[in-house]
């Protein structure tokens, strides 16, 4: 740490820049501590798929396995953590593009409903394979946003898979009006909800509520940081409200197109 407070009683300028030396070590700390966690954090979750790959493929080569069942049972295992680390690596990937700047968004003027409901099709297999109904409220004659659709459709195709994989019975509402010179989107689910105290914590890197659970279900604790980050990148806003057993509602806004 960064060891450098000092102790300038005085309320004159040099007093003030005693005051910002102290903010800034401060500061420093806390980005270096941030940057320890993080860097644990990767590994850490790289680490579990790989055990798991490295565990099952050992098993496989001794054949250490009763029945043609149980050799597939691995052999499946090997693959979604396969697919779960692919999946780490690229959300990795776009988080750091996006905190150094250097992603590069197409903006144009789009139709958020188009993306929307392009977004919708393309998760509309896991609401049928889960059995939920799925509500839409979309109004008609929404203006036009400034974003890159492609990175539009990332949001809402993150946001809405969380919804369905946070969701055990019940339903997914989407409601899409204008109001106020914005473009307001929910997307509200009846599923397991979110406790208030980690509630301002969901949007953190690799912050998840029950880590067991979400691993199962093949999540990464990078979706909503990644949204968070691309919401902001394109003017908007997006928060969320919760009750645990009730249902969890995300709402974004964005400012309509000049
Ligand atoms: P994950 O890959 O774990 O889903 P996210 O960053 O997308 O990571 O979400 C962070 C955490 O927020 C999740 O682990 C889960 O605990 C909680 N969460 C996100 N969306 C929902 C939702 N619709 N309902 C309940 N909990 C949610």
């Amino acid at each position: 740490n960064l060891d450098i407070r000092v102790n300038i009683p005085s309320e004159d300028e040099i007093g003030s820049l005693g005051k910002a030396i102290n903010d800034l070590a401060l500061e420093t700390n806390r980005y270096r501590s941030n940057r320890r966690e993080f860097f644990a954090n990767i590994s850490h979750e790289l680490r579990t798929p790989i055990s798991y790959m490295k565990g099952y493929a050992h098993v496989l080569k001794q054949g250490l396995y009763r029945t043609e069942e149980e050799r597939l049972q691995y052999l499946n295992i090997i693959e979604s953590e396969t697919e779960r680390m692919v999946r780490l690596i690229n959300d990795l990937f776009d988080l750091s593009k996006m905190e150094e700047g250097k992603i590069d968004l197409q903006m144009s003027t789009v139709d958020l409903t188009e993306v929307l409901e392009s977004a919708l099709f393309k998760v509309k297999m896991e609401f049928d394979n889960k059995g939920l109904t799925f509500k839409t409220q979309i109004d008609e004659n929404v203006p036009y946003i400034e974003a890159d659709g492609i990175r539009l459709e990332q949001i809402f195709t993150n946001l809405l898979g969380n919804a369905v994989r946070y969701t055990e019975n019940g339903s997914v509402s989407v409601k899409v009006w204008s109001a106020d010179n914005k473009v307001h989107v929910n997307i509200e689910d009846t599923g397991i909800g979110i406790p208030e105290k980690d509630l301002p914590l969901v949007f953190e890197r690799f912050y998840r509520v029950e880590k067991s659970r979400s691993r199962e279900l093949g999540g990464t604790g990078l979706g909503l940081s990644i949204v968070k980050n691309l919401v902001e990148l394109q003017n908007g806003t997006i928060s969320v409200s919760s009750q645990v057993g009730k249902g969890t509602r995300f709402r974004l806004s964005f400012p309509v197109a000049e």
